[in-house]
């Protein structure tokens, strides 16, 4: 894949770079092992003063680098302004919390006389060097939830983020050096895929965190385990939205909309399969459909624009696959199921709903990255959570009831990192965030996340 800035909008090459040759990967290995070893010996209040200063500088770049991302890869502008404010919340909030998130612990005084020691500490102490392989969907959030605690903890980065966002990530590296982190502490490398390989086996790489879809975190964590070296892996999602007769039907109906077309329904937590009681199906069905046909599809720049392209072109040609397959198999579509008219050029496509979903349709078991529904009516709680469950991933969930028995049974029995109870999935600074099954392993933010990557040490004085 090339490494360019394509919009989406348009299908328009705004700008290509050149991958880093080998000489210039290895320049880069080379500053970040010498960064690693000054950074470490720094202690938080160093570390946080900087991290402060990258998030007054983002919050004063917020219109620029928000209109970058719109061009690289066509969310809404708005989306993008809100993915920037993130970010700059969870460096504020990293730099607040991250000492006290890694303070030493001091195990039970009875259990460090059992094992002869005087005294004993457990020290969270940084790793190295993590390679961050990204993805374009959020390109500056998902890069800032790894690097934010990453820098905190001691640790220094490497960023391999997608082919299509090198703006975007050009500007990441160069905002951690204006905040005063030191050169080679946060880099970008511009490399293809298949540069990935020979990083992650050098010795100066220490591990490595991947958000995006399966193929390439089975890649990264088989290259990883060969060398004995953790990893984090993000990925894919098809969460379920389970809405039972105590819902605040015109809430969820509503809620519904944003959880599926957030971000061009581009997103790992987005909901994707809507699991509805048959009490109330035809009338959540009829809410929900009537909000997603209303929606305004169109260039993303424009303020009044509520699902703006997709990405690529080969992730419009996958979703309309998708579709087609269900389509094909029997599958009724509610709304949309096209290209809208009107846009030649760009990649975008109707926000659609899906009734009539069957276990044999792809759909039923592969992520839709669209603004695609898939609607299934369950006779009861039983059968919402059997059909909740039937997917290979488990990212996250969301459910709608407001009886306490049904509740504790969907935090009991869905199988996911979350279970978001009358709201949608959404990632805060200190919950931890991340999948069970194929959805990945390992959690990102809070104090979870910025465990991942420390050597958690045990120190004994006799
Ligand atoms: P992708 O193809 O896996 O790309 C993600 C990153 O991995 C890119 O930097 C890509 O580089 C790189 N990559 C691809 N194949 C690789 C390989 N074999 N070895 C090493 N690196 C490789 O993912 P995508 O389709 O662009 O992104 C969407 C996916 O990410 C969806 O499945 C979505 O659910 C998932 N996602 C998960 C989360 C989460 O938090 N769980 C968040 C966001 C997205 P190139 O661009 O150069 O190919």
């Amino acid at each position: 894949m090339a490494i360019a800035t394509v919009n989406p909008a348009t299908g328009e090459t705004l700008k290509t770079f050149d991958p880093l040759n080998a000489g210039e990967i290895e320049d880069h290995l080379v500053r970040a092992e010498q960064a690693f070893q000054e950074h470490r010996t720094t202690g938080f209040a160093y570390r946080s003063e900087r991290l402060l200063a990258a998030a007054d500088l983002l919050e004063a770049d917020l219109d620029s680098i928000s209109r970058t991302m719109t061009t690289e890869m066509g969310k809404p502008l708005a989306q993008a302004r809100a993915e920037a404010k993130k970010c700059v919340k969870t460096m504020r909030w990293y730099a607040h919390h991250a000492e006290e998130l890694l303070a030493d612990e001091h195990p039970d005084p009875a259990d460090v006389t059992d094992s002869g020691a005087a005294r004993a500490v457990v020290r969270y102490r940084p790793l190295g060097t993590v390679l961050a392989v990204m993805p374009w969907n959020f390109p500056l959030w998902q890069v800032v939830r790894f690097a934010a605690p990453a820098l905190m903890a001691g640790n220094t980065g490497l960023l391999k983020h997608a082919s299509n966002v090198p703006q975007t990530a050009l500007y990441i590296e160069e905002l951690f050096r204006r905040a005063g982190f030191a050169e080679g502490c946060f880099q970008t490398l511009l490399i293809g895929a298949r540069a990935v390989e020979d990083i992650l086996r050098d010795p100066r790489i220490a591990a490595a965190t991947l958000t995006g879809s399966e193929p390439a975190g089975r890649s990264v964590a088989s290259i990883a385990g060969d060398e004995v070296k953790k990893t984090v892996l993000e990925l894919g999602g098809s969460d379920p939205y389970v809405v039972l007769p105590s819902a605040d039907l015109d809430k969820a109906a509503s809620v519904a909309v944003t959880a599926r077309v957030q971000n061009n329904g581009q997103s790992c937590i987005a909901a994707k399969r809507f699991i509805v009681h048959t009490d109330v199906y035809d009338d959540f069905a009829a809410r929900f459909t009537e909000r997603m046909s209303a929606l305004t599809v169109g260039d993303p720049m424009d303020e009044h624009t509520d699902v703006g392209p997709l990405a690529s072109e080969q992730g419009r040609s996958d979703l309309e696959e998708l579709v087609d397959d269900a389509v094909h198999r029997g599958a009724t579509a509610l709304c949309g199921g096209r290209r809208p008219p009107g846009h030649p050029a760009g990649w975008f496509y109707e926000p659609t709903v899906l009734s009539g979903i069957d276990p044999d349709m792809r759909i039923h078991h592969e992520e839709a990255f669209g603004p695609v529904a898939s609607l299934y009516r369950v006779a009861d709680l039983d059968e919402a959570v059997t059909v909740a469950n039937d997917s290979p991933f488990g990212l996250s969930s969301n459910a709608w009831t407001r009886d306490p028995d049904e509740q504790a049974r969907l935090a009991r029995d869905l199988q996911a990192g979350g279970v978001f109870f009358n709201g949608m999935t959404a990632s805060h600074p200190g919950l931890p965030f991340g999948g069970a099954k194929r959805s990945g392993y390992g959690r990102e933010l809070s104090g979870h996340g910025i465990k991942e990557f420390c050597n958690m040490t045990t120190l004994w004085y006799g």
